[in-house]
């Protein structure tokens, strides 16, 4: 599993801008010194305040673009933020590898309790062992088919059917620094799934690094997308 930041447009200074444009005013790096300079405590402020009162507009100026790679299962709830962009690999036409995602021992879980209510418990390790033993053996039958029914003619997009949604794929996702926070909201939460909490964890790192002040001020008003 991995994420990585390809690019990225914008930053807190056109957080800045976008919101002071409202009166006409506007600063830019160079003139906050040689070097570029750094932040002033007047525009942390309005960050600050922007954050604080759901102005949310002038976050949706900084976009990033990420390549994910993730378990299909993984991917299809993380899809389901549809503010956003999404590029695939296709099974369609690509002859998929056999990359498996197969958990940690520390990552083997148990659902205890009522839906709506469940905790997972770390399965003891020969327990976890044999799981991952049981999950490698599925997914070693499941491409063994997958290749007979490619050698026998039949086309990807159908043959891709026996295939389980371990199975690891990659994708380009473009995002608003909004709707990014708003996914980094609910994909953080202790109540998301362990595996896409991993990931968003690494894309909140990544955009720490785009817009420090905007991260920081999300973090102090409660991890709320504004
Ligand atoms: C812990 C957890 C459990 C979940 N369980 C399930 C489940 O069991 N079944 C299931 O189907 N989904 C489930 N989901 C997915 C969830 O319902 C959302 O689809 C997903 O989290 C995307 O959130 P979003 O709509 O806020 O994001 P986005 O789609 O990126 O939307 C961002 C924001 O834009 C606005 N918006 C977008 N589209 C519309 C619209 N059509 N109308 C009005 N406003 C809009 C909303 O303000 C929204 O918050 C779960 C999510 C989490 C985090």
């Amino acid at each position: 599993l991995s994420v990585e930041l390809i690019d990225s447009m914008g930053d807190d200074l056109r957080i800045v801008n976008a919101a002071r444009v409202s009166f006409s005013k506007q600063s830019t790096w160079a003139a906050y010194g040689p070097d570029g300079g750094e932040l002033r405590e007047a525009d942390e402020g309005l960050i600050g305040y922007l954050m604080r009162n759901r102005h949310g507009t002038p976050f949706e100026m900084v976009v990033m673009t990420f390549r994910v790679t993730v378990p299909i299962g993984v991917a299809r709830e993380w899809q389901r933020h549809r503010i956003g962009s999404f590029n695939e690999v296709s099974t369609r036409y690509v002859e998929m590898q056999p990359d498996f995602y197969v958990p940690e021992l520390g990552a083997v879980r148990k659902q205890v309790g009522k839906a709506g209510h469940y905790r997972f418990e770390t399965m003891d390790a020969s327990d976890a062992q044999a799981v991952q033993v049981g999950m490698r053996q599925a997914y070693a039958i499941a491409y063994a088919t997958y290749q007979d029914l490619l050698r026998m003619g039949v086309a990807k997009e159908l043959a891709r059917n026996v295939l389980p949604v371990g199975l690891m794929t990659s994708f380009y996702w473009t995002v608003n620094l909004r709707s990014l926070l708003n996914f980094l909201s609910l994909r953080t939460h202790e109540t998301a799934l362990l595996e896409i909490r991993q990931e968003a964890t690494e894309v909140e790192r990544l955009a720490c690094s785009v817009a420090p002040a905007a991260m920081a001020a999300w973090d102090v008003c409660g991890r709320q997308a504004p």
